[in-house]
């Protein structure tokens, strides 16, 4: 079998955001960033890199013993960009962009049918070719996000 046959989404998969917010709000959750995610939002937002993590980000520790920046949320839970809507779409992170082609999705199509019970917009809409999927996992395996050991950034 070959590895386009073994794949749920060989054919492709439907999804067209709604933008209901569920998955920017109400629930806790994290943001990673990458590098080129921090570059865009700091164009976007024309703020300065110490700035930024000040204001926008949190530090949160993985499992290698280092830290990984991710998105700050509001008391509510709500993404800390979240203003009746994503106020910075247009720089929104890759994982946002990119949701919900993750790899922890497309594990298996129970991942994704899971994933779908809380996303309007899964399985609906624009149909995404195995190519755009795969475009899509590669992208985030290139992007390195951002870390840091000690205080110090090791991007
Ligand atoms: S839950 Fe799905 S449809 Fe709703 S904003 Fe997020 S990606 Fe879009």
């Amino acid at each position: 079998m070959s590895l386009q046959q073994a794949l749920f989404y060989a054919e492709g998969l439907r999804f067209s955001c709604t933008r209901c917010s569920t998955c920017c709000r109400y629930e806790s959750g994290y943001v990673f960033l990458t590098e080129h995610d921090t570059t865009r939002l700091l164009e976007s937002l024309q703020i300065a890199h110490t700035g930024f993590v000040e204001t926008y980000c949190r530090w949160v520790p993985d499992k290698w013993g280092t830290e990984q920046l991710t998105l700050k949320e509001k008391s509510n839970y709500d993404c800390i960009f979240w203003k009746n809507g994503c106020s910075v779409y247009e720089a929104r992170p890759l994982q946002c962009r990119t949701f919900p082609f993750w790899h922890s999705i497309m594990v298996s199509a129970k991942a994704w049918d899971a994933a779908a019970r809380d996303c309007p917009g899964m399985g609906k809409g624009t149909l995404h070719l195995l190519e755009e999927i795969m475009a899509y996992l590669e992208q985030q395996d290139a992007e390195n996000l951002v870390t840091r050991i000690s205080n110090r950034e090791v991007m």
